[in-house]
């Protein structure tokens, strides 16, 4: 394997993390309780312009407190697109709920109106659509079915902090957002999450179900309700407030490489990408192209072989769920648009610290062929 030279990406930790992290850590909380996640979440709150925002451990766990809140569970379905990363579907799994999973627009990659409003029944509960790749999902369509058939919208914003449509931020349309920190997201705290909503009542119970069931004063170990321990740390709030103060930076950076590729990979012939969403302003997460051979002359594995050799890190988009064979038993309908794009995509470096001789090396790289 070929050292790597330009990552695909990378967690950006500067001094204001490191400070920050020494700060908590010699303040003595390191666990959940301490004063960091509080401030963090408020933070998180206002920088999306949100009423409230709970901690929480990852955003798995978000999206499986999201259902829980909603009071999805065995008999209902849930929407779901094709083309995403398996924790989208896994909770609906978890709750005893069915995904459903519907087929994706070959220009935007995200929930496609029409299919989703093919696939509603009456069991139907919630959509969840995907703000893939940072690109956000047509929102308004997506809430007008909502509105239509009694349904909730959980949106998974998990790589699409800082994204907008129509001018507000993505994570701040459904009923319930929920964001990842991982590693590989946009901002990190290592492992990590935030679930926000407009809603005071279901962040009440979002806080108690994140601390076991346990109400906030109780002291006596009375708990009304099954919870989880769900909550971050205030080692990783810290990291998070850190983050945030820099995303600004990050998306900056994002923005200005992924209008890079835009502008040079119109003169490659053979190369598509993902396209912004009508009135959506994408964080680019990860930039992500499709290679049709005919006309590029290479394939998608010969590609990838050939940037790999060249220290440049590429990774293929997400299988698409109804191919997954931990839903082998599950009878999904076809969706030929997220295969064909996840046969033919590539995600390409976006690290939030590549400077722009980084990204016209990986265009040179393209453009050898
Ligand atoms: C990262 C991601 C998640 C899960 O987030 P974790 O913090 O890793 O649990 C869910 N959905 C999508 C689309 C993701 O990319």
């Amino acid at each position: 394997m070929q050292e790597i030279k330009i990552p695909l990406d990378w967690p950006n930790i500067s001094e204001l993390e490191r400070d920050y992290i020494l700060k908590a850590l010699a303040s003595g909380y390191v666990s959940s309780a301490g004063p960091l996640v509080r401030e963090f979440e408020q933070r998180f709150a206002a920088y999306l312009g949100i009423g409230h925002a709970v901690a929480v451990v990852n955003g798995t766990a978000g999206l499986h407190l999201a259902l829980k809140l909603l009071g999805i569970g065995p008999g209902d379905e849930v929407i779901v697109p094709a083309l995403t990363f398996i924790a989208t579907v896994n909770p609906v799994v978890y709750v005893g709920a069915r995904p459903v999973v519907v087929d994706v627009d070959p220009r935007t990659w995200n929930l496609d109106p029409a299919a989703i409003e093919k696939a509603i029944t009456k069991h139907t509960r919630a959509i969840i659509p995907v703000h893939l790749y940072g690109n956000p999902a047509d929102m308004d369509a997506i809430l007008g079915l909502a509105r239509e058939y009694g349904l909730y919208v959980i949106e998974d914003a998990t790589e699409a902090l800082g994204s907008t449509y129509k001018g507000k931020k993505a994570g701040t349309f459904g009923h319930i957002g929920v964001f990842s920190f991982n590693g590989n997201k946009i901002i990190t705290t290592g492992g990590g999450g935030m679930l926000v909503t407009e809603d005071p009542e279901l962040a009440r119970r979002a806080r108690i179900l994140v601390n076991q069931g346990r109400e906030p004063g109780e002291i006596e170990y009375e708990h009304k309700e099954i919870g989880f321990n769900y909550r971050l740390t205030n080692l990783q709030a810290a990291l998070g407030l850190a983050q945030l103060e820099r995303l600004p930076e990050f998306l900056a950076t994002k923005r200005r490489n992924a209008a890079i590729y835009c502008r040079e990979l119109r003169n490659i012939s053979g190369i598509g990408w993902q396209e912004e969403t009508p009135g959506a302003e994408s964080n680019w997460w990860l930039f992500s192209i499709v290679v049709y051979k005919e006309k590029y002359g290479l394939d998608r594995q010969k590609l990838m072989k050939h940037l790999q050799n060249r220290g440049i890190q590429v990774r293929p988009l997400f299988k698409p769920v109804n191919l997954q064979q931990c839903y082998k038993a599950y009878s999904f309908n076809h969706c030929p648009t997220a295969k064909a794009l996840y046969t033919k995509g590539l995600n390409i470096p976006s690290a939030s610290f590549l400077q722009e001789k980084e990204i016209i090396r990986v265009i040179g790289a393209l453009r050898e062929v």
